[in-house]
């Protein structure tokens, strides 16, 4: 299977062809070779437009997804950015590409070690990995420019607007633990903080102290 030419298809029907137009994002999407971030198994089916799991009951999220997400916050490239949820890392190597520092938190000891490794691989070296509960974010880096959470959360865990910079953007899945809708806040120059409600969608859930109980 020729994955270049995949991951080209890819970009042209399920993330140009429905409606993502930042060319950043665009040309990065068609550069991570998705296919490394899933078990050689699920390869053929990497540049599918859906999630696929990546064992412990989780998943790589689709490709649309990461790329909504990802316009969503914005980024010019000089951005430091928090990502909740590691998972395969494939989000985390698309912000890598797009800003200039990126933090990524994950719960499960396993998942956040096979990203590094594959994150190392592919040379992310602007990339720092805690494995640890991130609904009360990540203090001691921040201030963030930008946050995105990778998980539904039953609400907005407080800290993450704490820990945005005036301006910043916070991307989060809110909703229940099967459907939630995915939410732009921004933190407003004279304070205020601007809700955006932008599509709804379906992620497994932010399990922690300011998020769901773990079953
Ligand atoms: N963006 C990832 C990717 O493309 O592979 C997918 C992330 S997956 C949908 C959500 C991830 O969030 C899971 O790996 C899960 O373990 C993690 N997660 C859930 N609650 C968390 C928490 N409180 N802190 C850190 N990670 C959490």
């Amino acid at each position: 299977m020729d994955y270049a030419i995949a991951r080209r298809r890819m970009v042209e029907r399920h993330i140009k062809g429905r409606g993502i137009t930042d060319p950043r994002v665009l040309e990065v999407m068609e550069q991570i070779p998705r296919h490394l971030f899933v078990e050689d198994a699920l390869r053929s089916q990497a540049y599918g437009d859906y999630p696929l799991p990546i064992g412990h009951k989780q998943t790589i999220s689709q490709p649309f997804m990461v790329a909504s997400m990802t316009e969503a916050l914005q980024l010019k490239g000089d951005e430091a950015v928090l990502e909740i949820g590691t998972g395969s890392g494939y989000q985390t190597a698309v912000l890598s590409q797009l800003a200039r520092k990126v933090y990524s938190i994950e719960r499960i000891g396993e998942l956040g070690r096979q990203s590094r490794r594959i994150l190392d691989r592919l040379g992310c070296i602007n990339v720092n990995i805690r494995i640890t509960d991130g609904t009360v974010g990540w203090e001691d880096a921040g201030p963030f420019d930008a946050i995105l959470v990778t998980a539904g959360a039953p609400d907005l865990p407080m800290e993450y607007l704490r820990q945005l910079v005036t301006g910043g953007r916070l991307v989060i899945p809110i909703g229940d633990r099967h459907v939630q809708t995915l939410t732009r806040f921004t933190l407003k120059p004279d304070g205020k903080v601007s809700r955006e409600k932008l599509f709804e969608c379906r992620f497994v859930p932010l399990i922690g102290s300011q998020g769901w109980e773990d079953e």
